[in-house]
Order: C-alpha cells, then structure tokens, then sequence
C-alpha cells in the first residue's frame, strides 16, 4: 500500500479531480524523495502526483483509503495530566488501542501546573503524537487531543455513558461494561498520579450517566490503568 500522509484540513484543497496539499507535509514528501507519478495517500484520497514543488503538490485523485483499524465504539479518554514523557506514553498507546479522542484535564490532586500558554503547546506536542501513532498503526480515520481544561469543567452530558475508574471502588467492571454494551458514546476518566479526589468522584457520580468502576484490588500506575480499560473496552465491543 502506498504510503500515507495525514494532512491538516487547512492545507488541503480539494478540486474537481484533484488534490492541491501545501503545509509541512510536502517538505516531508519531498524529503522522501516522492516525484511525478508517484502514488501516495493524502489523508483517505489516494493521489497521484502531477506537480511538486518545495512549497505545494498537486496529485489527481485515483481512489480513496480502504477503511482499517476504525474502532467499533467511540471511546475518549479522559485523563488527569500526568508528569514528564507519561502523558506521551498514554496519548501514543492510546490511539494504538482504539481510543477515538483524548482528553487531558486538571484534577485536585494532578501534581502538574500548567499556565494557558503550556496547556496549548503541551496540546500540540500530543496532537503530533497523536498523528504519528495513527499513521505508525495504519488505523484509516483520527485521532484528537482535546484542549485541556478543569475536570470539574467538563460538559460529561455529552456521553452516553462514563466509566470513572477509582481504585476506591468496589463496583465489579463486568457488570458496568454489560450496562454499557449498547452504548456508541462511552468516555473513560482515570486519575493522575495522587488519583482521583473522593469529593471529585462523587461530584461526577451525581450525573445519572457515569459508572465508578474497579480495575481490580490491586493499584494501578495511572498509564497501567489508562491502557488496561481501554484494551478491556476494546476486547468486550469487538
Ligand atoms: N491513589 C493511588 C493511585 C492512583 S493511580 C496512589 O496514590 O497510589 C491513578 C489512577 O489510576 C486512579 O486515579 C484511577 O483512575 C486509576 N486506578 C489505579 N488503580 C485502580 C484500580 N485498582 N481500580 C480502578 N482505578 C484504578
């Protein structure tokens, strides 16, 4: 299979039969030494290059991307930051396990402060992880991190169903994943390192749609419990 580059939608324009791509991506297509009449994917079309140049390339679409990898359920995850590379770690395995997008928040007891400035660049930098490890797994569609705000700020009513994973809870996570089955929507919140305030968990408890779920007695690294639901999760909706 031709190679496949994910390109940003404002640098892309899409004509009658057509692609027209400029932005960093075609510096990287013309690093990779690609020429006229190559063929390559540019997101899900597939091209084949008409005109190169360092600033742009024009390709005439031939096909489209067979689907692949496209999770059945449409998971996000929600997570307390978490210090230094872990955070990268979770955003990377994450995406390699079919999460549908990511949500970093700030909770009570997360041990990093971030200023509004950090939150945006700490943002792009997962979003770049995030698109690498997309392109890594060959998995056809996106995945996005999302701004990164105040746990007790997030509107959860947009979820068919919360799974708050709380080390405290005795809750079996068979039961709530057979409550959960039929549900399309479904977000995941794991704590930060201190884990989840109790008051904080029982605040989102108040919302009709959220379950507290138990991985289990023994206590889990964040990153460990982050990667164990969603792999979980990805088992029980295959
Ligand atoms: N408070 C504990 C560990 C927190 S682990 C301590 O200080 O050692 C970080 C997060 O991982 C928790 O907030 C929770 O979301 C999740 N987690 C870890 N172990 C878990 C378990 N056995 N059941 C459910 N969630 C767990």
């Amino acid at each position: 299979m031709s190679k496949r580059f994910i390109v940003e939608e404002k640098n892309i324009t899409l004509q009658e039969e057509s692609v027209l791509v400029r932005g960093e991506e075609v510096h990287h297509i013309n690093v990779l030494r690609y020429k006229i009449g190559d063929k390559v994917y540019i997101n899900n079309y597939e091209i084949k290059i008409e005109r190169i140049n360092k600033e742009e390339l024009e390709g005439k679409i031939i096909g489209n991307l067979p689907e692949k990898g496209i999770p059945n359920v449409d998971i996000t995850l929600i997570q307390a930051y978490l210090k230094s590379d872990k955070m990268d770690y979770v955003v990377q395995k994450a995406v390699e396990l079919g999460v549908k997008s990511i949500k970093p928040v700030m909770s009570k007891n997360t041990i990093v402060k971030l200023d509004s400035k950090d939150r945006i660049k700490k943002v792009e930098r997962l979003n770049k992880i995030a698109k690498e490890a997309v392109e890594q797994c060959g998995r056809t569609d996106s995945v996005m991190v999302e701004n990164i705000e105040e746990l007790s700020k997030v509107d959860l009513n947009i979820y068919e169903a919360i799974l708050v994973c709380h080390e405290k809870s005795s809750v079996s996570l068979k039961d709530t994943l057979l409550k959960v089955k039929d549900k399309t929507k479904i977000a995941v919140i794991v704590g930060p390192e201190g884990g989840l305030d109790d008051a904080e968990v029982d605040k989102i408890l108040q919302n009709t749609n959220v379950n507290e779920i138990s991985l289990g007695e023994r206590i889990l690294r964040a990153e460990t419990a982050s990667l164990n639901i969603l792999s979980i999760i990805g088992y029980e909706f295959s």
